[in-house]
């Protein structure tokens, strides 16, 4: 058994370290249009709402340089903190995910508001050959389990093959593939749904692989874009605090968990009291 196997609690190690030959690429927009027209399309839906000024002559000013750029990312991201949320909803990315596994896909899809996927058929592939995944608790496990997990998948995807030269169609013989059967899917998503989902994914509470795909996807969008790409995090970091369950024993260090803060805010108010003074609360 390895150290992380009996230490459930401890922080999820980055999954960054394995290569688990999964791919997240982005398609669309490029660095160029990313730089020259994203953060002036936010800019103009954030200041539209506070200006005289109709929305293509703020677009204009903001493209031409004749508002910095500093300036519209200091507008960006104070309306971006304050939840103002339609205003990123204007820009979208376009990612190529490869090599991922079914187990992954089911998650990614229950992502609903502001992303569309295209997945990969399992009815109209007829795959030669379906690879799969092992994970790393897996292939670092004593030999034997490893090569019946190897040999249990290996078995599995030989059947399908079998199947499908008996005749039986794609989309029955697919009922024998394992959930690390690997699969590729085209995403694209408006960027305040990028944010959310990082803010889930990104989380050490999130499962390793999905995990995994958001480290990806935030290097492409800071690739393209290190002001942007400062959006994506976990969800800790812009609340402040850890709202998950299961890090009530503090396990994971990003934040202190809620039960602390309010924990320090009673002791604080207790002090205060102490003294004949009431903290102020809504
Ligand atoms: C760590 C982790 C563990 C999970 N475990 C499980 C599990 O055990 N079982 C399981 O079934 N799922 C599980 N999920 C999936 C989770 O419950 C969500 O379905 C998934 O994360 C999609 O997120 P979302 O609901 O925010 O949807 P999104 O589509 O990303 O929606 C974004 C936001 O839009 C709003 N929204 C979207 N649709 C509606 C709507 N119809 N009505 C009102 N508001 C809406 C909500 O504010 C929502 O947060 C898990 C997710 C994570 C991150």
């Amino acid at each position: 058994m390895t150290a992380e196997a009996r230490t459930p609690t401890a922080t999820p190690r980055s999954p960054a370290a394995r290569e688990l030959g999964m791919k997240a690429t982005l398609l669309f927009p490029d660095r160029e249009i990313v730089q020259r027209y994203y953060v002036p399309l936010v800019y103009t839906a954030c200041r539209t709402c506070y200006s005289e000024l109709e929305p293509d002559e703020i677009f204009r000013r903001a493209t031409s340089g004749q508002v910095a750029a500093e300036k519209q990312q200091e507008l960006i991201k104070k309306v971006i903190e304050s939840g103002h949320g339609s205003t990123i909803e204007h820009i979208v990315f376009t990612f190529g995910i490869s090599g991922v596994t079914r187990t992954l896909s089911h998650q990614l899809v229950r992502h609903r508001a502001g992303v569309a996927f295209d997945q990969q058929s399992q009815r109209y592939v007829n795959y030669k050959r379906p690879s799969y995944m092992v994970p790393g608790s897996i292939a670092d496990a004593e030999p034997g389990l490893r090569d019946a997990f190897v040999a249990e998948m290996d078995e599995s995807l030989e059947l399908y093959g079998r199947l499908l030269g008996a005749g039986i169609p794609g989309e029955d013989a697919r009922f024998v593939m394992p959930n690390a059967t690997r699969t590729n899917l085209v995403m694209t998503t408006n960027l305040r749904a990028l944010i959310h989902m990082s803010g889930l994914r990104l989380c050490t509470m999130a499962q390793w692989e999905i995990r995994r795909l958001f480290q990806l996807i935030r290097h492409e969008i800071f690739a393209v874009s290190p002001f942007l790409g400062s959006f994506l995090a976990p969800k800790c970091v812009p609340l402040g605090y850890c709202d998950e369950d299961r890090n009530r024993d503090g396990h994971c260090p990003i934040r202190p968990h809620k039960d602390e803060v309010l924990a320090a805010w009673a002791e604080k108010r207790a002090a205060a009291r102490a003294v004949g003074r009431e903290l102020p609360t809504v």
